[in-house]
């Protein structure tokens, strides 16, 4: 009966997650999906622990209260710009656990320090270690300790604390491709010692080992050559494999709503890391041999900069406002520097000024915008933008040719005309918001400096385009003073 109503859990638990997942395609459903998906994972774990009463009920909400408090407090103090940081920390835990985990499994066969096995083993031998329970635990330790070294190298390359430079050394490959060799022998001297486990202990227990810190060095190795700049990608692709871990962690404890929400993250995270190589018109294979981007780009710091003679249009807010108010076409298009001046309560506030002034106002989005996908969606949530003012770049870049200013407020690559014409540049390829086909072109930024492709931007010099150098949300204000004031 237990059994059952457990089962019954865990499918509503797994119906959760799904329908959770499917509702974060739109922002208007996504808070709501968030909660149904955590409210599953909730129904899981305690579902779980009824089925396993290893914890006193007070030991339970201990758990709870400790854990959701962290939880509450990381989701309320960190900033949106270091979000993927976090993402990071979570994967290179859950990998972490996952492999914990699975190796716990084998562990309790063991006999303890004084050589005799536990009381709870005695009276419950568990059942032999067979192959196939194996291999899943060697799975989970390799996929979990890649992903929990791998990760927290991308956490300190985001954080700073690491060198966002691509690291190579000579001989690196080589020394990978012999490290996972290695791996996979550890895993096979694992698997095969299992018939005589655990009277022969060695095998086993050597090889988990041994796979285990082999991991942890391929986690470092594989992540430590890809440049910061492609770091959200990677630990896109870290969470797909956390979730494999996870998955295959759930296939060694045979629990059903491991191995559902292993799968379902492990598919979505590699989705995810597709979606995101496609808009930046990037192989995920040239992602992962790194080299690409790494520490702030260099480029002209002053805002009198001009390249090879090239001159640049700077602007003032008053004429900026003038060109705004008297639009009949607004597209607002953010970027990553909106995120960093945390500029978009300002901006929906000019925004509605100038529907106000009987202006139509829009906003492109960019898949990714920013340094995470859905970066700009959730800024201009928080700040209350309506869903229905937000086109994603498919839908309006047909707009342009009729649009009387492209107000590009700290967005650089996702803009650069370069991308469609120019075979040499790194960015070639990726698709853009058309913002240089509108009448005019106002972009707000503080220098010449280029975004995180490193490329100079050819924008910036077009005829139609006119420069509001300063921080996003210092200009944005002193825009609104303008606007109001005419
Ligand atoms: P970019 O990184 O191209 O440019 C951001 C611009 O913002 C910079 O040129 C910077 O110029 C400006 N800026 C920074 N701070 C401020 C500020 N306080 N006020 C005003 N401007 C500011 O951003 P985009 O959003 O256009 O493009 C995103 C890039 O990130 C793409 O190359 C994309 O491939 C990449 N990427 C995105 C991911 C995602 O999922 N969204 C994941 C991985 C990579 P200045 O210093 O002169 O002010």
């Amino acid at each position: 009966m237990t059994s059952s109503l457990i089962d019954l859990a865990y499918l509503v638990a797994a119906a959760l997650f799904i329908i959770g997942m499917k509702r974060l395609q739109s922002p208007a459903t996504a808070r709501r999906g968030n909660q149904l998906a955590a409210g599953g994972m909730l129904l899981a774990v305690v579902a779980t622990l009824f089925l396993h009463p290893i914890l006193t009920p007070v030991e339970m909400i201990a758990g709870l209260v400790i854990g959701g408090g962290i939880g509450l407090v990381l989701a309320r103090r960190v900033e949106m710009t270091a979000m993927p940081e976090l993402v990071a920390a979570f994967n290179g835990f859950g990998g972490l656990a996952s492999a914990l985990v699975a190796g716990a499994e084998v562990a309790r066969y063991l006999p303890g320090p004084d050589g005799v096995t536990t009381a709870a083993v005695q009276a419950a031998p568990p059942d032999p270690l067979t192959a196939a329970t194996a291999v899943t635990v060697v799975l989970s330790i390799l996929i979990g300790a890649v992903t929990f070294s791998g990760s927290f190298v991308a956490f300190g390359k985001l954080k700073g604390v690491l060198s966002g430079n691509p690291v190579l050394f000579p001989g690196m490959r080589l020394l990978t491709l012999l490290l996972a060799l290695g791996a996979l022998g550890a895993m096979g001297v694992f698997v095969a010692g299992t018939p005589d486990f655990p009277a022969e202990v060695d095998p086993v227990v050597i090889g988990g080992l041994v796979l285990f810190g082999l991991a942890l060095i391929l986690g470092v190795l594989l992540v430590i050559p890809i440049g910061g700049a492609d770091m959200p990608v990677v630990v896109a692709l870290l969470n797909s494999y956390s979730g494999l871990a996870a998955a295959a962690t759930g296939f060694v404890l045979d629990n059903t709503a491991l191995i559902v929400s292993g799968a379902l993250v492990g598919a979505s995270g590699l989705i995810l890391t597709n979606i995101m190589c496609e808009a930046m018109n990037r192989s995920l294979l040239n992602v992962l041999l790194g080299g690409f981007g790494g520490d702030a780009a260099a480029g002209a710091a002053g805002p009198a900069a001009s390249a090879e003679g090239k001159t640049v249009n700077a602007t003032t807010a008053e004429d900026a406002a003038i060109l705004l108010s008297y639009a009949q076409k607004v597209i607002i298009v953010p970027g990553y520097g909106m995120a960093v001046a945390q500029a978009q309560h300002a901006v929906r506030e000019l925004a509605d000024l100038l529907a106000e002034k009987g202006v139509t106002v829009k906003y492109a989005i960019h898949p990714v915008a920013g340094r995470m996908p859905g970066h700009m969606n959730v800024l201009l949530a928080e700040a209350n933008v309506p869903y229905d003012q937000l086109y994603e770049m498919d839908e309006i870049n047909g707009e342009f040719d009729t649009t009387d200013v492209s107000l590009v407020i700290g967005a650089n690559d996702v803009v650069n005309p370069a991308a469609r014409h120019d075979t040499s540049s790194p960015i070639y390829g990726m698709p853009i918001l058309n913002v240089d086909r509108s009448k005019t072109v106002i972009i707000l930024k503080r220098s010449m400096r280029p975004g995180y492709s490193g490329v100079e931007n050819e924008l910036f010099f077009a005829p139609n385009t006119r420069m509001l150098f300063g921080d996003a949300k210092e200009s944005i204000t002193r825009l609104i003073a303008e606007v109001k004031a005419l």
